[in-house]
């Protein structure tokens, strides 16, 4: 394998909107999210499904997809 061509993963610290972070495994250093286990409507039990509108444009926008 060549050196320098393949992605190195490492901890990656990730910081949610909703103020929580997290390490996962990545080859950035540092993420942010919109949103993580501790804010996602699913995992609170809460009912937020109004304002999941444009949560995929705002994603794409963020990251120049
Ligand atoms: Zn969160």
């Amino acid at each position: 394998m060549k050196e320098g061509i393949h992605p190195e993963f490492k901890e990656c610290n990730v910081t949610c909107a909703c103020g929580n972070s997290f390490k996962t495994l990545s080859d950035k250093d540092e993420m942010r999210v919109d949103i993580c286990s501790e804010c996602h409507p699913f995992f609170t039990g809460q009912q937020k499904f109004a304002s999941r509108g444009g949560r995929v444009e705002k994603f794409k926008n963020k990251y120049s997809l």
